[in-house]
């Protein structure tokens, strides 16, 4: 139902109130008046008849009643008022308007009957004579206190109603003027009392529409000043509350946004109340774009569902590895802590989760990494105990069979001493990447491949093979040479190592948009595919025989791709079997591009 305003519940009340008033004012003063006159009409018809008293009683002792009527309509004429002289038979001796003799006895007439009695008649009825409705006053003839008569004086009611009516008009009209008058005036007070409200609640509106910086101007009452003040007041607490509560609430969605881990916080009906970018990249799904969404819409997985139910039944945290399959197998580390209020009660669950599948991965590649290096250092010097034991308690006198001992002994040496070697350069790769503490500096390419090569060269004539190096002598880039070095010579090594005798070495670069290459060719036994993701690991070797053989120590590799990752570049292999394998280390151009710049 539409509300009606203020100033028009207002405005008609004081209007009505104030004409009631008035309307009970010019009524009971209308009446007032009416008696007024008419009570002032009797005095005067009665002071009237006292004046002609006099004379009118000795010409009615001396019975001259001629003479009465003649007086009687001289006197009206001054007095404009009718006269009639009544005797205390009722009969008519004079009057001022009709000849007597034609008037009947007027004995009963109320105002004479009450004069006759001694008492001044009054009394307004139709007059029968003049057919009109008349005012009469009667006062009694007294001579020597006996009633010789009755002088009647009266007017016209019509007069007097004329009178009053022309009275009446006049404050009618003054009424009229005067509610005009009072309509301005309520409408005025009306406007007076309303607007201030009116512009509160205006204001109030402003600040229902979040508009808290808007200020109310202050009224003159005291009352609605106080309530202007206190609502202002009540806007800027609420301004600075909501402001704080913005600001916290950025700070917690910056702070998400941020983190590394996955978030996401739930209500007790398992509904969304917030997730984090790196919960919808973790999880691979796009960010819930409305509010609540049911946590199974999102993901289905029974273990996480598992672990909120065992949250909320033991009321504290709990936390478990779970396998997701999305794009990959992923693992997870998902942490499940109850969500608590300042209150301590649970208004919810938070699940913390975690991209720990490298993690993992590296756990066991460390794990099989410590397996393997027990393993490999175990053989060789099980074999050295072996030859040792055999040559310190057999008398063995053949002095050929004792070198032979002792060059088996003395192969298992120097294999153990290239594998801590392996080992050591693997570690300090490592422990000098971590420190920061890489040589860096402008080198050609071409001089480091040169001197990787000039110390393969003997072992490649050894085997007749043939190193071809081609490479932009302009490249130059920004790495540790000795590293780089060693990473070339590695793969030279196993490129002659894993080639037919007469066969070529090709060692060339290749500079694309974004890196440079330097691919090792050669035209060896190759590798078979299912080899080839697992061939940087470290201790991995397609023939292990052959690789002992030629004294490898399966680390080469993982060296490689070390120091190529140190280097922020990445290594690839592509291999065909019995044709031959190229290694290829690909670096980032950005830092052969700022060398260039900078020389
Ligand atoms: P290793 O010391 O045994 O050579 P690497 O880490 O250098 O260890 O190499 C790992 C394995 O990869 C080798 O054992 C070998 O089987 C294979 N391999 C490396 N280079 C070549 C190549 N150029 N041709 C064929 N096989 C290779």
């Amino acid at each position: 139902m539409k509300k009606k305003r203020l100033i028009w519940q207002l405005f008609p009340t004081y209007l009505l109130v104030t004409l009631l008033a008035l309307a009970t004012v010019t009524v009971s003063y209308s009446r007032e008046m009416k008696k007024f006159y008419l009570d002032h009409t009797a005095a005067e018809l009665t002071s009237r008849a006292h004046l002609i008293l006099p004379q009118l009683k000795s010409l009615m002792v001396a019975q001259d009643y001629n003479t009465v009527n003649k007086t009687v309509n001289t006197q009206a004429k001054y007095a404009a008022t009718r006269i009639t002289v009544i005797l205390p038979s009722g009969v008519v001796v004079g009057d001022s308007d009709e000849s007597p003799v034609q008037m009947d006895n007027h004995a009963n007439r109320p105002e004479i009957a009450r004069a006759l009695k001694g008492s001044i008649g009054n009394s307004i009825r139709y007059s029968r004579t003049l057919q009109k409705n008349m005012m009469y006053v009667a006062v009694p003839v007294t001579i020597e206190k006996r009633i010789t008569g009755v002088i009647r004086t009266s007017v016209p009611v019509s007069d007097i109603d004329r009178k009053l009516g022309d009275m009446r008009l006049r404050i009618i009209l003054a009424v009229l003027v005067i509610s005009i008058l009072i309509a301005g005036i309520s409408l005025y007070f009306s406007r007076r009392i309303s607007r201030p409200i009116e512009e509160l609640e205006a204001g109030a509106q402003q600040f229902a529409q979040g508009n808290l910086e808007h200020s109310l101007a202050m009224p003159d009452s005291a009352e609605l000043a106080g309530l202007a003040e206190a609502m202002n007041e009540m806007a800027a607490e609420l301004d600075w509350k909501v402001k704080t509560a913005f600001a916290q609430r950025n700070e917690i969605r910056t702070i998400l946004a941020s983190m590394v881990e996955g978030v996401i916080a739930l209500n007790p009906n398992d509904r969304i109340i917030n997730m984090n970018q790196a919960a919808a990249d973790i999880l691979e799904v796009p960010l819930p774009k409305e509010e609540r969404r049911n946590l199974q819409e999102i993901i289905r997985h029974t273990a996480v569902e598992k672990l909120i139910r065992d949250s909320r039944t033991n009321n504290e945290p709990t936390s478990c590895d779970i396998v997701y399959n999305k794009s990959s197998e992923k693992t997870l580390h998902v942490r499940c802590a109850p969500l608590k209020d300042a209150d301590e009660t649970r208004i919810g669950t938070l699940l913390v989760i975690d991209d720990v599948t490298k993690l993992r991965q590296l756990e066991n590649v460390r794990q099989d990494f410590a397996a393997n290096v027990s393993h490999e250092i175990k053989t060789p010097l099980t074999a050295i105990k072996g030859f040792v034991e055999t040559l310190k308690h057999h008398d063995i006198k053949d002095t050929a069979e004792q070198d032979r001992f002792l060059n088996i002994i003395d192969r298992h040496v120097i294999r153990l001493t290239n594998i801590i070697e392996d080992l050591m350069k693997l570690s300090v790769i490592e422990q000098d990447a971590m420190e920061k503490e890489i040589d860096f500096q402008a080198v050609r390419l071409i001089d480091v491949l040169q001197s990787a090569v000039d110390i393969y060269q003997n072992a490649a004539e050894e085997r007749d093979i043939t190193i071809v190096l081609t490479c932009d002598s302009d490249i130059t880039i920004q790495a540790d040479p000795s590293l780089l070095e060693q990473a070339a010579g590695n793969l030279l090594d196993n490129a002659i190592k894993y080639s037919e005798p007469g066969s070529e070495v090709i060692l060339a670069t290749s500079v694309t948009d974004t890196e440079v290459s330097i691919n090792f060719q050669d035209h060896g036994i190759g590798i078979m595919k299912k080899h080839l993701p697992r061939v940087f690991e470290r201790f991995y070797r397609v023939d292990k025989a052959r690789s002992r053989q030629l004294g490898g120590t399966g680390l080469g590799l993982a060296i490689v791709k070390h120091i190529t990752q140190t280097h922020g570049g990445h290594v690839s292999v592509e291999s065909v079997v019995n044709k031959g394998t190229t290694f290829s280390i690909h670096l980032p151009l950005v830092a052969a591009k700022e060398e260039k710049s900078e020389a």
